[in-house]
């Protein structure tokens, strides 16, 4: 079973989570970071500000979907671009990599099929609520159809960019369907 922690979750700030030597998201506070020399490499689901802007200070490769490899948080680091259908490993569990724009327009989802788990950014959250479209990376229409393929995953565990893992992904996400 595959062991994640939880590096900072509170309401306002993104979840960070470590997963073995590999960290989903990194926060924008690079202090509450455990030690680059701990960590191998940060895998973004988006490289919005809150996700990334701690990666300013801390030198190691980061992976993102080439729609974002130019962002701001992002300069002068160490960029690795993930596409739909690439694989990684993380603590020894292979993770699909899936393009799901909506939030943003190089939004992805890490999924484990042997695990079950699915790290899923900003796309839904534990209340059902969809993650924003109304930006101006924001794309209503794309951000639905992530969210039915997210629903089609049959996983177990969903890990949010914000607030709390959750479970019955498939009905969180009907409901969020239906509030994009
Ligand atoms: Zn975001």
């Amino acid at each position: 079973m595959i062991e994640v922690e939880t590096v900072r979750g509170d309401a306002f700030a993104c979840n960070v989570y470590r997963v073995g030597d590999a960290l989903v998201d990194a926060g924008d506070d690079a202090e509450r970071l455990p030690p680059a020399d701990e960590i191998d490499a940060v895998y973004l689901t988006h490289a919005h500000a809150d996700h990334a802007a701690a990666l300013a200070e801390y030198d190691v490769p980061v992976y993102v979907h080439p729609a974002e490899s130019d962002a701001e948080p992002l300069s002068e680091r160490d960029v690795r671009e993930l596409r739909d259908g690439d694989e990684v490993t993380m603590d020894g569990v292979t993770f699909e990599v899936l393009h799901t724009p909506g939030h943003s327009t190089g939004s992805v989802c890490y999924w484990s099929p042997d695990e079950r788990v699915v790290f899923s950014g900003d796309l839904v959250f534990d209340n059902g609520a969809p993650g924003r479209a109304d930006t101006p990376d924001g794309d209503p229409d794309a951000l639905r159809e992530s969210l039915e393929r997210l629903a089609s995953l049959d996983a177990e565990h969903a890990y949010p960019g914000h607030r709390e893992p959750f479970g019955d992904i498939a009905e969180k996400t009907r409901i969020a369907v239906n509030l994009v």
